[in-house]
């Protein structure tokens, strides 16, 4: 029937569009991976279903694509074609992406977007080494904050995350040191 084809068509192409096994994205899977970080994909309880969670450093990871996400670079540019159509897609994910940050924010999430165009070529190794800084950093200021709080209250959205497998071990007070090469291999 013409019906169905047409929906597996519209089902492939969506399927294509939200691939979660996105190059970019598996750059910085296998980046972080090899460099001892354990997380977890997609996940389905946390706002926009961030690609990467790393439930130890509260962080959610979003690998964007250039031009899905309208981001204000070279590798950006808007159709010559349905251009209006386009533009209004493109500005609604952008509010999107603004929105879901600040529900992240909200709940006590640190939210990190690599972009497309920063993985790409020479600036690749930079953009993952600055990652792999910047959540060693998130890991150490938070708990020097949770340290000088008077009551050590847990955040409600970790709580109501369900055990992660990649959160290996029960922390009790904050004291693992920070992913380094080597560290937390199975
Ligand atoms: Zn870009």
């Amino acid at each position: 029937m013409d019906n169905d084809r047409e929906r597996q068509k519209r089902s492939r192409i969506m399927a294509s569009i939200h691939s979660r096994d996105t190059r970019p994205e598996l750059i910085v899977r296998r980046y972080l991976f090899a460099r001892g970080f354990r997380f977890r994909l997609a996940h389905p309880r946390l706002p926009g279903r961030p690609d990467i969670v790393l439930r130890k450093y509260r962080t959610a990871i979003f690998v964007n694509g250039c031009f899905w996400h309208g981001h204000d670079c070279k590798a950006f540019h808007l159709p010559k074609t349905n251009t209006d159509f386009w533009r209004r897609k493109i500005d609604r994910n952008r509010r999107r992406d603004v929105d879901v940050q600040r529900r992240l924010a909200e709940m006590g999430w640190h939210c990190l977007t690599v972009w497309e165009c920063e993985l790409a070529g020479e600036k690749r190794n930079q953009t993952l080494l600055s990652l792999e800084f910047t959540l060693n950093h998130i890991y150490l200021e938070d708990r020097k904050m949770r340290y000088s709080l008077p009551d050590d209250t847990p955040q409600m959205a970790a709580e109501q995350c369900p055990a992660q497998s990649f959160d290996t071990g029960r922390r009790s007070a904050g004291d693992d040191p920070p992913a380094q090469a080597g560290a937390e291999k199975p």
